[in-house]
């Protein structure tokens, strides 16, 4: 059984479905104002992993990943989000329209996830297609008196009506302090320091604005994703994912809204993944060091070196990533290639049944892909192990890792590089050949086989191999 470190009990926990048969798991999606960073694939990667443990017990998974195209503000590290919307403030820069901008970031990012074999959400909705889901569940939070109307037509949730806010992360109501940093006319309308809106209304403001019961406006961020889970994924949720800077507020907002809508519990488990840290530093655009999947791609490495690279280490651990693990992991993923297709040449023999059960129970262990990869580079070495046994071994378990590991199997060999001495004794032998000097020619070629290149001649000039 798959288990895994639940944030709200503080515990490692068996992931029991509530549906016989079937894991429905929630992933907090990206805000497409920009291209998703190794930091953010970091996130989406321990999904992926969930996912894929979870099919290996033979559950079938659905997945919703939200695409937040709007409502996601520039400060939203506080209980009070504030700032602009993020898509709007990157639109403006770029100068081009909201949506066009949120549109081709996003396809960027399946273009990203798929090149890192993180497989498809089975729904995917963007946030600017569901605001009538979130009008829905506003009204009702408004009806069940969880939610009030500010005079502007703004929404806010009445924090004080839930009194377990804080279980997820543990920052309780009575323990919060309002925020000073961003002081607006929003803090006027609340009742509560620490109440968020759920709906804002408009004002002055055009783009990205819907009707609604209460104001023109537009939708909190963490609504969103409350809406759209309880609409995609019904209850309860067994699974909800999301990087450690979600916990709080949004995950603890999250966690208000919807169970204040239905009554109870929603979310079995929340999971969180630890920050990634590049060449030891925050990845943030201030400090310059915001590496992309095309920053791999600009330095000839394999996307899946990045897949590799950050199953090295736990998905709860921080983690500190350099371009030296890149390249190694490079060619760790290129060798094990290699190796399955060299291996794909020896008669089938029937798995390591040893490996591939430390492997399983390491994975299934919290996601102890760490401990996976040693047991993989213990068979890799194994001498007892027969190559068609390394070869189905690694195949199968390929389904879990998610390496590409049997691509290079029947693909023609990659030349070997010319000796960097012979490429002047090649040079100098053509030379010799127009000037018609055979001995020269000879002894050079005689040079080169003792290389161990042999050269032909050919009516288009020497060939060699
Ligand atoms: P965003 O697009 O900013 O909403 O973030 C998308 C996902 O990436 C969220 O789950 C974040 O928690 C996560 N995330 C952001 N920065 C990092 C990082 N440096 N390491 C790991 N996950 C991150
Ligand atoms: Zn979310």
């Amino acid at each position: 059984m798959l288990r895994l470190y639940d944030s709200r009990t503080r515990r490692v926990e068996e992931i029991v479905p509530a549906r016989r048969g079937e894991l429905r798991m929630y992933v907090c999606g990206p805000t497409v104002y920009r291209y998703a960073h190794v930091g953010n694939f970091r996130s989406y990667l321990f999904a992926d992993l969930i996912r894929r443990a979870a099919e290996r017990h033979r559950l079938r998974v659905t997945a919703c990943q939200n695409i937040t195209d709007v409502g996601h503000l520039e400060d939203d590290t506080d209980i009070d989000p504030h700032g602009e919307d993020k898509i709007l403030a990157q639109a403006r820069t770029e100068g081009v329209d909201a949506f066009e901008l949120a549109r081709r970031y996003e396809d960027a990012f399946w273009c990203d996830t798929q090149a890192l074999n993180i497989r498809p959400p089975e729904h995917s909705p963007r946030a600017s297609e569901s605001i009538d889901l979130m009008i829905d569940l506003i009204g009702r939070l408004i009806e069940s008196g969880h939610a009030y109307v500010a005079p502007d037509g703004s929404v806010f949730f009445d924090s004080r009506s839930f009194p377990s806010y804080g279980a997820i992360s543990g920052n309780r109501l009575d323990d919060l302090r309002p925020g000073h940093r961003h002081e607006d006319s929003i803090d006027e309308k609340k009742r509560f320091h620490a109440d968020w809106a759920l709906w804002k209304a408009a004002g002055t403001k055009r783009q990205m604005t819907w009707e609604s019961p209460w104001a023109v406006g537009y939708p909190g961020w963490h609504i969103e994703c409350s809406a759209m889970s309880l609409h995609f994924l019904g209850t309860p949720i067994d699974v909800h994912t999301g990087g450690i800077d979600l916990r709080f507020p949004h995950h603890e907002d999250e966690r208000a809204q919807s169970e204040t809508a239905v009554g109870r519990e929603v979310v079995r488990h929340w999971v969180h993944g630890e920050h990634l840290l590049f060449e030891g530093r925050k990845m943030a655009k201030s400090a310059g060091n915001v590496v992309l999947l095309s920053d791999l791609a600009s330095r000839g490495l394999d996307p899946l070196a990045l897949r590799l690279a950050l199953m090295e280490h736990r998905y709860r651990q921080q983690m500190n990533l350099t371009w030296n693990d890149l390249h190694a992991a490079d060619k760790t993923v290129r060798r094990w290639r290699a190796r399955v297709a060299d291996w794909a040449e020896s008669p089938s023999r029937p798995m390591s049944s040893d490996h591939v059960q430390r492997i399983h129970e390491a994975v299934d262990d919290d996601l102890d892909t760490p401990t996976a990869l040693r047991v993989l580079r213990e068979l890799e070495k194994e001498p007892a192990v027969p190559a068609g046994a390394k070869f189905e071994t690694f195949v199968y378990l390929d389904g879990i890792l998610g390496l590409d590991l049997a691509s290079d199997i029947g693909q023609p060999r990659e030349a070997p590089a010319l000796p960097e001495d012979a490429v002047g004794l090649i040079e100098e032998r053509a030379a010799a050949r127009s000037r018609r000097d055979w001995p020269a020619s000879d002894r050079l070629r005689d040079e080169l086989a003792a290389m161990g290149v042999k050269v032909i001649d050919t009516p288009e000039g020497q060939r060699w191999s």
